[in-house]
């Protein structure tokens, strides 16, 4: 017997192997395994359906996460996955698994921010499973939308001459994490000292407290916009860019200029001695929209705001590639969280 270590193929490597061998056998399974969302035809309707694990240690630091941030952000990280199929999500259910040393109160804050984003979203807390890990805490969400069939958006629809746009700003939330990283530091080896973060709401906010972007799926069925293919932001934009492009089977060219940027990620990065297309490129949670659209639609897109164009997809053969504010061209590379 051989034994072949997790890191050897990486996240999206043991997702595949994982899954290879499992036809769809169901007519009404319209996508399985390899978008944001699954997608499950359902009567006049498609239902959409996402899961997301959140793991103490890994995804979250409760050092410096608020339990109802937590419970706000576990809803949201989720209904982000049904909003980039370009469906409303609807219901939820919320699994954890939690040792001893969680009272009911801590879990009652957890539960105040899942209520919090249940309102805020219209969606219905409509089941889950609780049980007890050795330590530490683990929450998984479920998220569940309903689209017309003609409306579903696949990573897979891209093709050569769609322009790429981007929603609200990137790199915030990683650099917010970097920020929360580092006052633990401080804090760690002296107590007595406070936590500066003057100036430092809309990054911390970024990272403790993001949103799913429901308002943009509405914003486009009013402007009668189908993007071509979509996919949410949680990995950075290059991550991402790669899912599309590889499952679209295109190549692809970013602007570093049409990239969006906080002027407040902006000066936290130079402060922090880090580019900020780099933040952009590989920091992760930022849960905005990449998608494509057909240049015939750029009007709609022009009246929309927090939309930026950002470049364009182009033949599988010309790769993935970055124009930088210098001119120069860089190929991207592709990369995925490693939590192994
Ligand atoms: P996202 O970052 O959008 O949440 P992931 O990278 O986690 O997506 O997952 C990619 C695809 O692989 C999704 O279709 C997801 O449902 C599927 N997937 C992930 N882990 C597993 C698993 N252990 N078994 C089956 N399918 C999985
Ligand atoms: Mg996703």
């Amino acid at each position: 017997m051989t034994r072949t270590d997790v890191n050897e193929y990486g996240e999206f490597g043991l997702i595949e192997h994982l899954t290879r061998d499992f036809p769809l056998r169901q007519p009404s399974t319209l996508r399985g395994v390899g978008d944001d969302a699954a997608v499950v035809l359902n009567g006049p309707l498609a239902t959409v359906v996402s899961t997301d694990m959140l793991v103490e240690g890994i995804h979250f630091d409760l050092a410096y996460t608020p339990l109802k941030h937590l419970g706000y952000k576990s809803v949201v990280v989720n209904l982000s996955d049904i909003c980039a199929m370009n469906a409303i999500p609807r219901q939820i259910t919320v699994s954890i698994a939690l040792s001893n040393r969680f009272s009911v109160e801590a879990l009652d804050e957890l539960y105040d921010g899942i209520r919090t984003a249940c309102r805020h979203y219209g969606v219905d807390l409509v089941g889950g499973d609780t049980t007890s890990s050795p330590r530490g805490l683990i929450i998984s969400v479920t998220a569940i939308g309903a689209v017309e069939p003609d409306r579903l958006v696949y990573r897979s629809g891209a093709r050569a001459g769609d322009l790429i746009c981007i929603t609200g700003d990137l790199g915030g939330a990683y650099l917010g994490l970097q920020l929360l990283e580092r006052e633990k530091r401080i804090w760690q080896e002296n107590p007595d000292v406070q936590p500066e973060f003057d100036n430092q709401q809309y990054i911390i906010g970024r990272q403790l407290k993001p949103e799913a972007r429901t308002d943009m799926i509405e914003a486009f069925r009013k402007a009668d916009l189908q993007p071509t293919a979509m996919i949410d932001i949680s990995d950075g934009l290059a991550s991402e860019i790669f899912h599309i492009c590889k499952q679209s089977r295109v190549g692809a060219l970013i602007e570093e200029s049409g990239v969006p940027i906080h002027p407040d990620s902006q000066m936290q990065a130079l402060h922090f001695k880090l580019d900020p297309i780099t933040c952009a490129l590989s920091g992760g949670e930022d849960y905005e929209l990449l998608f494509t659209i057909d240049p015939k639609d750029v009007d709609k897109v022009k009246y929309l705001p927090d939309i930026y164009i950002a470049g364009e997809i182009l033949d599988a053969k010309d790769g993935v590639k970055l124009n930088t504010k210098g001119g120069n061209l860089h190929e991207l590379k592709a990369q995925g969280w490693k939590h192994f």
